[in-house]
Formats: structure tokens, sequence, C-alpha cells
């Protein structure tokens, strides 16, 4: 008898987070500068922890509807319909899930099967290749560069789509680098995807996260395009909620309809007292405003200390709450950077490595965290490399 017994194939050939690994690293530094966190570091706002702490002394704590409790469907229909055009129906259209991490893994599992391809623009979130690696599909690469502002052009689209290509997975704004695809390309992209007969998977976490101007735009709320796109949404980011895990997503009915019964085999439903909390955070949506504005002081600073450091280039990340900083005047091997910078300055931040070839040469840097800790950062960066 073997003396271990095997695990699956599919386990072994998920990859690590890269992520992960320069936290756990950091941890051993008391004095640590940490901008490696993709998190906001403000505690779930009153209002929503209250109603939450109510709901629980009258007994919330039951297994809902698998998409969700009604009420918040209809509630997260009309934010869909007033904040982004997305016509649907509460009863069909909208499945409430564990995170927008939750909606992205069944989103896949129901679009496309082992030996499809899903083209993803590089940088990207690196959870994303976890999830396509775990049902047997591809992970194709759009490069994109800093020149074109890390978002691609329709007609890279075009070539990346091959006879297998089931999805393009387009996230803006991005992690990591902070891009936010403008509706003029959006729609272009879009209208690409309708052509090659390829669904959209569009991921908007962060679509409160947006600055300088720039505007947040989804692409389903083109009633052609809502027929092949699958919109994720979260309450992670905006409302400072990542732990709460609630986000959902809007489609046809006919894709809602089978997340659900994926959603019902795997989760059952989303933690009651959570849908509490979405529905509070719903409720009092002005709380994203100064949540928001936080953000907004936070990147001014780290910009305005970036750009004056030599072989530096922050870019102009207008999304979400990363600079990707280019420091390929110093190295293009992101990792040792990263790895430098913590061990002789005690700052964490994450290789763009980690996010794909097309990262390399760039440092991810969070602002998620108080701008005291951004102007310690700033200080040790700038005499790092003095
Ligand atoms: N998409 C992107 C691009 C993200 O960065 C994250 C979280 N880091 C998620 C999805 C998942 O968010 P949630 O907490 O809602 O699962």
């Amino acid at each position: 008898m073997p003396s271990e017994l095997p695990i699956s194939e599919l386990t072994n050939r998920m990859p690590q987070s890269g992520i992960r690994e320069i936290f756990d690293a950091a941890q051993t530094y008391d004095d640590l500068a940490d901008l490696s966190i993709g998190e906001p570091d403000f505690a779930t706002p009153e209002p929503i922890a209250s109603a939450v702490s109510d709901a629980i002394g009258t007994g919330v704590s039951s297994y809902t509807a698998t998409v969700g409790e009604i009420g918040l469907r209809t509630d997260l229909s009309s934010k869909l319909e007033s904040q982004n055009g997305i016509n649907t129906d509460p009863e069909s259209e909208v499945i409430v899930t564990p995170g927008a991490m939750g909606a992205l893994f069944t989103a896949l599992q129901v679009l496309c099967g082992p030996g499809d391809e899903v083209v993803v623009p590089e940088p990207y979130w690196p959870n994303y290749h976890g999830h396509i690696a775990s049902i047997g599909a591809e992970l194709v690469t759009l490069p994109t560069t800093p020149e074109d502002g890390f978002v691609p052009e329709p007609e890279e689209l075009d070539e990346a789509v091959t006879e297998n290509t089931a999805a393009v997975l387009l996230n803006t704004p991005s992690n990591p680098t902070g891009a936010v695809i403008s509706p003029q390309r959006l729609e272009a992209l879009g209208h690409m995807a309708a052509e090659n007969g390829i669904w959209i998977i569009a991921d908007e976490t962060y679509e409160d996260l947006v600055y300088d101007g720039s505007t947040h735009h989804s692409l389903a709320s083109d009633p052609e395009r809502f027929e092949h796109t699958v919109t994720i949404h979260s309450f992670s980011k905006a409302y400072a909620m990542t732990g709460w895990r609630v986000g959902y997503a809007s489609a046809p009915e006919r894709v809602i309809d089978a997340m659900r019964v994926l959603q019902e085999h795997t989760v059952s439903s989303i933690a009651q007292p959570a849908q509490v909390a979405a529905q509070a955070a719903l409720d009092n949506r002005e709380i994203i405003t100064e949540i928001r504005d936080a953000f907004e002081r936070r990147r001014e600073t780290i910009l305005s200390r970036l750009q004056p450091i030599d072989g530096i280039d922050p870019g102009e990340p207008t999304g979400a709450f990363y600079v990707f900083a280019d420091v390929s005047d110093h190295t293009m091997d992101s990792h040792s950077f990263v790895e430098r910078l913590l061990s002789e300055a005690h700052v964490a931040s994450v290789p763009g490595s980690v996010f794909g070839k097309a990262g390399e040469g760039h440092i991810r840097l969070s602002y998620a965290t108080d701008l005291e800790t951004i102007e310690t950062a700033m200080d040790r960066l700038e005499r790092l490399l003095a």
C-alpha cells in the first residue's frame, strides 16, 4: 500500500498565490509599512454592523433562497438600474454570491468547461488563473502595456480568440493596474466579443472606486450586450465588507438559473446575517462617498510622493486602490526589487510578475492603508533608492 494516498491532479495544477508568499515573509518585521494588501483598512461602517447585530438578536440565522433574499435582490436590481444602467428582473436575473469570488467561480463553471479557453488581459488578478485552472479550462493572456494604459485593443482580442474560446474576462477598474476602461473602448471590446460569439465576464468589483474624472461603465447596460454578459459586483471594497463575503452577479435568466443550481450544491445560500449586512449597505449607500474620498486623498498622496522619485513611474491609475509602478529603470526583476524593498526598507509590496509576464518591471502598491503608513513607506523607498 502507498504510504500517501493521492490527492486530485486538479489540485496539483492549481497555481500558488505569489501575493501570499510576500505577505508571509513581511510578517517578520515589527515596523512594516504594508502596501501589499488589497483590502480596505476601515472597519465595516456602523449602520451595517448594528443592523446585523440587531438581526442576530432577533434570530436571523436560517438558510435563505439559494439566489438570496428576494428583498435584497429587488434592491440590487434597483441599484443595477440606477447606478449601472443594467435592467434586470430581480426574480430571475440576479444572484447573491459568496463575494465576487464566488460569482466568478460559479460563472466560469457555467460558461466554460475542460479544454475551453478564457481570454484575460494581462496583468491580471492571479485568482482568475486558479478559477480557470480548477475547471480544467485554459487561461489565454492578452498582454497589455503601460503605453496603452493596460487596456487591450479590440483587434488584439480578435487575434486571441480561437475556436476553443468560451469567454473574455474584463476587469474594470483593474486589480492590479488601477486602469479604468473607457466606455468607448469597453463597447468596442464588447462588440468584438459578440462578433466572435463569446461570453463576456465583467468583473466590476471596484466599480465605486474611480477618481480624477474617470467614470465606470457597465457593458451590460446595452441590452444587446446583456444577453452575452455576466456582470459581477461586490460589497467588499467600497463598503469595507471583505469579511462578510457578499457579492452578486447579474446575467440572463438561463445563466443565473445554472449558477443557482451549482450554488445550491456547494454553498446552499449566503449566510443570512451577511445578507442583512448587504441590505443595510444598500440602505446606507452614502457610506461609499466617505470611503471613496478617503481613498482619493491616499491616491493623491502616494502619486505625488512617487512622481519625483528617480526611476519610478507610477503612471496614472484612476481606479481601485492600486498603483502599478514601473520600476524597470532599476530592474526588470520585480521579485528581487520587492524583496529588497522588504528586507532593507521594511516596505511590503507585490511583484508585478505575480500578475503575469506583462506585469514584469512593475510593483503593485496598495493605498488601502492610512496616510501615515503611505508617507512612511514613501520616505523609506526614497531613501533606499537615493
Ligand atoms: N475581483 C478582483 C479584481 C479582486 O481584486 C477581488 C478581491 N481582491 C475580487 C474580485 C474578489 O472580491 P470579493 O471579496 O468580493 O470576493
